[in-house]
């Protein structure tokens, strides 16, 4: 009884709303919603929000706030985050079946518009996808001032001690001391 079983399509049956005047509309509720998503994004926490569907004089405006979290890592110190998104959909979806012939609709004026389906249903979960594609933070960080990892034994900056006064941090340095054996050699 879940809306998290209802993984492959989100659709919405518009044929009612079709069927009022221009200004109607209909609100859908996001809860809990799970969806797979491209590019191996993988959400932390699952959609919530409301789509308002609004009939226009050639068919509806599609409007929504959805909240959601990301599964990322830290991009500095490699920590799994959850990254908190807000997005915004804004789309116009036609019918591809008119209303009043029943015929289809010549969709190459509109070759990129979202298209209901032939009985008149939204799959609104090719929308909510590309919402939240866009939102993908381009470095996502487990804190604002995330050190980061230690340059010289790896471990993350944050965690535990990391003045290693003996470790060779700079080649050049390492260069200098092979010559001053070098040279303890030759006069000893
Ligand atoms: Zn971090
Ligand atoms: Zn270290």
């Amino acid at each position: 009884m879940t809306r998290r079983e209802r993984t492959s399509a989100f659709e919405v049956n518009v044929a009612g709303l079709l069927g009022e005047g221009p200004g109607s509309h209909r609100d859908v509720a996001v809860h809990d919603l799970v969806l797979p998503l491209d590019d191996g994004l993988v959400l932390g926490r699952p959609v919530e929000g409301s789509i308002r569907l609004a009939r226009t004089n050639r068919g509806l405006l599609v409007t929504g706030r959805l909240a959601a979290s990301l599964a990322e890592t830290c991009s500095r110190c490699l920590r799994d985050v959850e990254v908190p998104i807000e997005v915004e959909i804004d789309e116009e979806a036609l019918p591809s079946i008119d209303l009043t012939s029943g015929l289809p609709v010549d969709t190459s004026a509109d070759p990129e518009v979202v298209r209901l389906s032939d009985h008149h249903e939204l799959d609104l979960e090719p929308l909510v996808r590309e919402a939240i594609s866009l939102a993908e933070p381009i470095a996502p960080l487990c804190r604002p001032d995330c050190p980061g990892l230690c340059a010289v034994c790896g471990g993350e900056l944050a965690v535990g001690d990391h003045d290693h006064p003996d470790a060779p941090i700079d080649p050049r340095l390492e260069v200098l001391r092979g010559l001053r054996v070098d040279a303890d050699d030759a006069t000893g």
